[in-house]
């Protein structure tokens, strides 16, 4: 009942102690004796003194009460090993500090080992379930080797009791860890996806869409829950990458917007897979490309048309006339060309300045196109030099033509202050010619005529004869 004088106080914490596995193998293994016989822990201290277990020595931490029991195992959570007197201050009050230990202090890895002085002491099965009591000794029949037995077999079980719970508490904390690192990952892709600008959706092996971001909900005007829409059109790229066989496909389409506007879209789809590899259906983000395609309609355009006409420049021109003549050489069937030359021009622009002559220019193309079928092509070739070319039309026809736009645009009226101005133009033709190499040679031809015509008095067509 009381606290033996030989004892210091500091012996009721174990600091240094604490965690015995991980302590430097010299420390002690402190064995707990709790008995109100200071007899017993003068013995036990003897028994033991001269024994080591994994090369460290015991020390006898004692205590003489229930109630010292109870503080030293309070503050000594990680002692292995309590031996324990059943009759003390009560009939069971040892049976009290190992219910402490157990139910009050949750310290279930601590080796109890009862001791009774008599036979006829010891405790009920029911008891020794109830309260984990690992071993029970009597106490007349310890020997040094039966009690080192016992505390060593103790020290073994709590060892790996101490190891496991260790472990569990490492990996415990480690998938806490990664558990936090995914749901980290995850809130980040979720968020991401959310506020990207294209809309994203991943739409399930049954064809439903599980998730879409804001984009996707604004273009289609659904709300967060719908999981169905009409607006995608099911071509047969999802079918295709759900059978396995392809793993990824890009598409463009045209798709109506909420607000009833086309929008040109670059679709890509990848199939997702679960982890055995089966298809779990299929993420898709489209890239609204319509001022993309505009911009390059736009660029293609200015690339082909002469700003000023609205004809084909020079390049555009002998481009479509190259293939022109190719096709028509494979297909045996005639292909003419009438160049045209504006007359005196330089004169309507120092007579009535450029812009005049601009108009002049922009009034002699509307002219002739309006003469011209949809396959004919007209260019700009220069200045205020011309050129139409005419698939399917031999000689004979190039010239009723070429006299056709000559005369269209004698007949333009330019107003003009009090008179309207009137302008002429000089043509020649040529059809092509077998055995000519390119192109520009039938042009060089029709240059030719064009350039007789103007020698003989302008406002004419001359035709060129076949080479030669
Ligand atoms: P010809 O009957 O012999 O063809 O005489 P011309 O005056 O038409 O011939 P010339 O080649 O001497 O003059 C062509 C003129 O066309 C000179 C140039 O200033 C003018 N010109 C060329 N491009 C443009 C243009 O884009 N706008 C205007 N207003 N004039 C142009
Ligand atoms: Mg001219
Ligand atoms: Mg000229």
């Amino acid at each position: 009942m009381t606290v033996d004088p030989s004892q210091p106080k500091q012996r009721l914490s174990l600091k240094g102690a604490r965690s015995a596995t991980t302590a430097p193998a010299t420390l002690p293994w402190p064995v707990l004796v709790v008995d109100d016989d200071p007899q017993i822990h003068l013995m036990t201290k003897v028994l033991l003194r001269d024994f080591q277990f994994q090369d460290r020595p015991f020390e006898i931490i004692s205590a003489h009460s229930v109630a010292e029991a109870r503080t030293v195992l309070a503050a000594n959570p990680d002692l292995p090993v309590m031996l324990l007197d059943v009759v003390m201050e009560t009939h069971a009050a040892g049976l009290d500090v190992a219910r402490y230990a157990r139910d009050e202090l949750g310290n279930h890895r601590l080796r109890i080992i009862l001791r009774t002085g008599q036979p006829g002491e010891a405790p009920e099965r029911q008891v020794m379930i109830d309260y984990d009591i690992n071993d029970y000794r009597s106490k007349t029949e310890l020997t040094a080797q039966k009690l080192f037995t016992a505390v060593v077999s103790a020290l073994r079980s709590w060892t790996h009791i101490d190891t496991i719970e260790r472990l569990n508490a490492t990996l415990e904390a480690r998938v806490l860890e990664r558990t936090r690192e995914l749901e980290e990952a995850r809130a980040f892709a979720e968020r991401l996806v959310e506020m990207l600008p294209s809309p994203v959706w991943f739409k399930d092996e049954t064809g439903r869409y599980r998730m879409h971001n804001r984009a996707f909900r604004d273009f289609f005007a659904i709300d967060g829950t719908a999981t169905e829409t009409t607006h995608l059109p099911d071509d047969d790229s999802d079918a295709r990458l759900m059978a396995g066989e392809a793993e990824r496909v890009d598409l463009e389409t045209t798709l109506t917007d909420a607000t009833g506007m086309p929008r040109a879209l670059m679709v890509s789809k990848a199939l997702l897979r679960m982890p055995d590899n089966s298809p779990h259906g299929i993420i898709g983000v489209a890239t609204d490309i319509t001022e993309r395609k505009a911009l390059e309609r736009e660029l293609r355009r200015l690339a082909t048309i002469d700003p000023l006409t609205g004809a084909l420049n020079r390049r555009q021109f002998m481009a479509e006339a190259t293939q022109e003549r190719e096709r028509a050489a494979r297909y045996g069937t005639p292909l003419s060309v009438v160049m045209l030359d504006i007359d005196l021009f330089k004169r309507v622009n120092d007579t009535h300045g450029h812009a005049m002559g601009d108009e002049v220019l922009r009034k002699v193309v509307e002219a002739c196109r309006a003469n011209l079928r949809e396959v004919d092509s007209f260019g700009r070739l220069g200045g205020e030099e011309f050129a139409a070319l005419l698939p399917q039309t031999d000689l004979a026809g190039a010239h009723l033509l070429a006299e056709r736009l000559r005369r269209a645009i004698t007949e333009l009226r330019i107003p003009l202050g009090v008179d309207d101005l009137r302008v002429t133009a000089s043509l020649g033709v040529a059809e092509r010619d077998e055995s000519e190499p390119s192109f520009d040679k039938m042009l060089h031809r029709a240059d030719q005529a064009m350039y007789r015509a103007k020698q003989a008095g302008r406002d004419r067509v001359e035709q060129a004869s076949s080479r030669g």
